[in-house]
Parts: structure tokens; sequence; C-alpha cells
């Protein structure tokens, strides 16, 4: 599978989420906003409550300064008589030393008909003395008995200033006017260069004090023309009718607060570029956030994902490996059963080739008969000559009445059926099936017994036997008849090879004792084993002789007797030259009796 074509989707997948998950972010900035007011509009409250205490403690310091200053025995001498040089300028020391001492802007006393009579200011080229302010608003207030107020620019100075007034009475009378003139600059100066700002309106809603220059004797409120009126009438500002100041609610956060009985409200202005800022990078940090928090899904759901098709995978391997030991296993049973079927075909094999072998032995036997029946009838037919001639002879020796001669040749007839009888015992031994287990069988006798057999053909090629055996005799696990067949067969073979070569001919017997047996070497100076016949000699039908001399049946059957036997034979040529063929045969118990069971005694 194409890993491309299976994660695109799921990135595709995500970033839909994203965008469902986007408008978690108003909510956000819903909060983040209000959070962020609420600060500004807090951190403002406390600087704003600071100004407004100030700027109100101010006026309030001064409130009661024309009312205190009214009592003052200079002022009322003065009032008493208006132009005493003496008094009046008793009086404008006076109120000079109480301005530096309270730090009011100008201090000065009016008569009831409006002009100043005694001013703070007196020395000052802008003095108010012989002023007259009749149009102010807080002359009128204050010749009508009453404490006034009013805001307005110096008509010289063009400094803002606040005014408090207070009437000087005589009993009911009033008879001067006293005013304080506080120095509002100053408050504004206080304000520092900070992006939030200042604003204190008066009761026109006309700026009087703000940080702001552009926004000062601007109406922040529509006038109505009683007040466009009184603002042509008491000229409080520089111009005449104020243009409006249109503050825009979007762009500021507002705190107004009204300053009691002065009628000025105080307001701070934050800009909302402050909250918007930290609005913005709230929403920058939590849209960060939930991309992050995204990837960081993404990334879980494809290692989820991963680990997921690896637990499949692992699952079909394991399947497979499954599948592939049942399979191996039915294949190993096939096979197993195979073999079994084999073993039992070789089972019947050999049971084919014990019978077969059993069957080549006496095949062998027969066929050793058949070429010793030319010497067995020379050796029976020459006892049987002898028996007849001594019988003959005996008739004769009858008539001339030669008793002790006739019993003389009766007596070698005897011999001779002896004789006869040994050898007929040793054929029927030799072709007999012997199938007993080993038994302890005396090694001399036995090849005696096989020299015997193969006598006169020894003595017609004049083979000289050259014996080296000890006078014990070895006793050898055998079958009496089998170890005769062999011996039989092995010194038919040597006598075979020397009949090949001229005189002199020589026949070796020998006998060692090893570790757990004995062996028997018999060696002649024939021709020796051939090369191939070293190789191929215990295969039966193997032979160098023509076809009617040899079957190729005796070392076969030499060999297959001594395996039977727990032995074996050894076929080599000797370095002085002929072959030299051993017998390894096991020892044995000495056995009971010397003479072969198969034996005439
Ligand atoms: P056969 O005697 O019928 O040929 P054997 O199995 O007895 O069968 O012998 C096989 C062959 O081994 C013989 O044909 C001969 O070539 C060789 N052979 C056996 N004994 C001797 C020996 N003593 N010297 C040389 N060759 C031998």
């Amino acid at each position: 599978m194409n890993p491309a074509s299976v994660y695109r989707p799921r990135w595709r997948s995500l970033a839909l989420l994203a965008l469902l998950l986007a408008p978690l972010l108003w909510p956000l900035q819903f909060f983040a906003e209000r959070y962020y007011r609420g600060e500004l509009l807090e951190q403002n409250r406390q600087t704003f409550d600071l100004y407004v205490a100030n700027l109100f403690g101010t006026l309030r310091r001064y409130e009661v300064l024309p009312n205190i200053l009214a009592d003052l025995p200079p002022l009322r001498s003065l009032l008493a008589a208006p132009t005493d040089k003496a008094l009046q300028e008793r009086a404008n020391r006076l109120l000079t030393q109480v301005r530096e001492e309270t730090g009011a802007d100008v201090i000065y006393l009016m008569s009831p008909a409006g002009i100043t009579l005694t001013s703070s200011n007196w020395d000052q080229a802008d003095s108010f003395v012989g002023r007259d302010f009749t149009y102010r608003p807080y002359f009128r207030e204050a010749l009508a008995g009453k404490p006034g107020r009013f805001f307005g620019l110096g008509t010289t100075s063009r400094k803002r200033g606040y005014f408090f007034s207070s009437p000087v009475r005589d009993g009911e009378r009033v008879i001067g006017i006293l005013v304080v003139k506080v120095d509002l600059d100053d408050s504004e100066a206080l304000w520092g260069n900070t992006p939030e700002q200042l604003m204190v309106t008066d009761s026109n809603g006309v700026v009087i004090i703000s940080s702001r220059s552009d926004w000062r004797f601007r109406a922040t409120r529509e006038l109505d023309n009683a007040e466009r009126a009184a603002i042509a009438a008491n000229q409080p500002y520089p111009t005449q009718a104020p243009t409006p100041l249109q503050l825009d609610d979007s762009a500021w956060l507002i705190q107004s607060r009204e300053l009691q009985e002065t009628g000025l409200t105080a307001s701070i202005l934050a800009p909302r570029q402050l909250v918007d800022r930290q609005v913005r990078t709230t929403l920058a940090v939590g849209g960060a956030a939930l991309l992050a928090g995204l990837l960081m899904l993404g990334l879980l759901l494809q290692r989820r994902r991963h680990y997921i098709e690896r637990i499949a995978l692992d699952a079909r391997a394991k399947r497979e490996l499954e599948m592939r030991v049942l399979e191996r296993t039915r294949d190993l049973e096939t096979l197993n059963n195979r073999l079994k079927d084999e073993v039992l075909e070789r089972e019947h094999a050999q049971q084919e080739l014990l019978r077969t072998q059993d069957e080549l032995v006496q095949a062998g036997k027969l066929t050793a008969l058949g070429t010793m029946s030319a010497s067995i009838s020379h050796e029976l037919n020459q006892p049987l000559a002898a028996i007849r001639s001594y019988a003959d002879n005996a008739g004769v020796l009858l008539d001339h009445q030669r008793t002790d001669d006739v019993r003389g040749n009766l007596k070698q007839i005897s011999e001779l059926t002896g004789r006869m009888a040994s050898i007929i015992a040793h054929l029927r031994a030799f072709a007999r099936r012997d199938r007993h287990a080993p038994e302890s069988v005396a090694l001399q006798p036995a090849l005696d017994d096989a020299l015997a057999l193969l006598a006169k053909r020894r003595r017609t090629l004049d083979v000289e036997l050259i014996r080296d055996l000890p006078d014990a005799t070895l006793w050898v696990q055998a079958g009496e008849t089998r170890l005769r067949q062999v011996l039989g067969n092995l010194l038919a073979n040597a006598l075979d090879a020397l009949s090949e070569k001229a005189p002199p001919r020589r026949l070796w017997l020998s006998a060692e004792l090893t570790g757990n047996g004995v062996n028997l070497l018999l060696r002649d100076n024939g021709p020796g084993f051939s090369e191939q016949a070293l190789a191929h000699a215990r295969e039966p039908f193997f032979t160098t002789k023509t076809s009617t001399q040899g079957l190729g049946l005796g070392l076969a059957i030499c060999e297959t007797l001594m395996q039977a036997l727990g032995g074996e034979l050894l076929l080599a040529n000797h370095p002085d030259g002929g072959a030299l063929v051993t017998l390894q045969l096991r020892s044995a118990a000495p056995g009971a009796n010397l003479q072969p069971p198969e034996e005439f005694s």
C-alpha cells in the first residue's frame, strides 16, 4: 500500500478539524478582551482616583478661603474707606502674603460695584486693581449673597483658573466680594506622557483640562442657546463658540466621575488599542496552542496507526509462520509415513537378503561340492579300490588258509571305511545349513580338517606347508561347520592361486592373539590379489577365474559367514608377494570337546 495515500486524508481531516475548532477562538477573544479591559480599567481607575483626589483636594482647599479672608480687618477697613491709599496698600500687602502662604494664583477684593479695590498682584503688569469684573458670574453670585464658583481664562493672563468668591458682609449687607483664583494649568502638568488621556469638562461639557492640547476648549456635547449665551457673556474660554469634540467609543475606554459641587467632570480615556494588542497576543498564543495540540493529536494518531499496522503485520507474520509450520508438519508427517514404509520395505528387503544370502551360502556349498567332486571321488575311489583289492586278496588268502593275513586285510578294510566315513561326514557337515548361534570351537582341528579335504590337491601341486600355530588349542567363537567351510574356501583359493605359478609353491599358516580375539593368517606365494580383486573379491560372483573354474562365490560366502560369527575377513597382498588373508575371530571360553560333533570318532 502506498503510504502517501493513507496519510494524506488524515492530515486533511486534521485541517478540517482545525477549521471546526477555530470558532473556539471567539470565546477566547471574548474572555481575553473582558479580562484585559477589566485589567486596564482597574489600573487606570487607581491612577484616575489619585488624580481626581488631587484635583478635588486642591479645589476644596481654596473653597473656604474667601469666606475666611472676608473677616480680615484690614480688608474691611478698606471697604469702609475705598479711596484711602494707605489702607489699600496695607490690604495689597496682606493679600500678597496670604497668596504666598496658600499657593493661590490671585486673591482680590472687589467693591459691590464690581471694581477691584485690592489684589495680590497689585504690583504686577496685569494687576487687577481698578479692574471691573462685574461680567463674571462669580461676582453676581457673591453679590447675591451666595458663594460663587466659576471656571474661566484670566482676562489678561489667559491662564485657566477656577474662581471661588464669597460676599463680605456687614450684617445683612454685602459690602464687598472676595475672590480667590486657583491655577488649573498646573494640575494638567501632573499628567505624564502616557497612552491614557485625561479630560476635565465643566458644566457645559466643554473640555477645560486635557492632556491632549487639541481637545482643550472643545464641547463634548451639544450646547443649548442659554449655554451659548452664557459663554458669550462670561467668556470662560478663548473662543466664543467651542467646536464639538466627537470621541470615538470604539477607540477609547472612558471612565468618568463628577467632582461634587464644582460642576466639573473628570474622565480618563484609555486607548482600546492597548486591550486589542493584548487580546491579539492571547489569540495568537491560543491559536498556536490549538495548532500545537492538533499537531500533537495528529502525531499521536499517526503513531497509533503505525502501532496498529505493526500489530497487524506481526499478526499476519505469525499466521504465515503458523501456516508454514503446519505445512512443514504435514510434509514431515508425509515424509515420516514414507520413511516408515521405506523402513518396512527395507526390513522386507533385509529378510529377502538374508534368505538370498542363505541360499547363496547353500549354492556356494553346492558349487564347492561340485568343484570338489573330482577330488572327493578321488578320495573315496582310492580307499574303495584299496578295499576291493584287500577284499579280493582276502579271498585268495582264505583259499590258502592264511587266516592271519586275512585278518590283517580286514583290519585294513575297516580302517579305510573309517576314513571314508570321515570324508563323507565332512561333506555332510559342509553341505548342511547351520543356523546355530556361535559356540566355542577349537581352531587347530578345524584347520586340520580343511587341510585334510584338500590334501591330495596340495600334494599334486607340491605345495610346502609352513605352519606356525601355537600348541595350545585356540578357542574361537564360531560354528564348527561354518569355520571349516570358510577355511576350506580360503585354502582352495590359495591352491588355485599357487597353481598359476611355477614351483616353489608355499603356504604359510600362522596365528596371533589380539586383545579380544585370534587372528589367523593365511599367506601364499602365488600371484597375489589383483587391484580389482582387492576391491571387489568379496562381492558375490566376482571372479578372475574362467567360468568353469570359479563362480565368484567363495569369498562372498566367507565374508557373510564371518560377519554372522562376529569376526572379519581382511584381504591384502604380502610385501614379499602373494596373497595374505587374515581371519579375525573372537576368542571364546574353552569348549568341552576337542572333537567336532559332526565328526565320526
Ligand atoms: P572364485 O574362487 O570362484 O573365483 P572367490 O570369491 O573365492 O571366487 O575369489 C574371488 C577372486 O579373488 C578370485 O577369482 C581371485 O581373483 C581372487 N583370489 C582369491 N584368493 C586368492 C589368492 N589366494 N591369491 C590371489 N587371488 C585370490
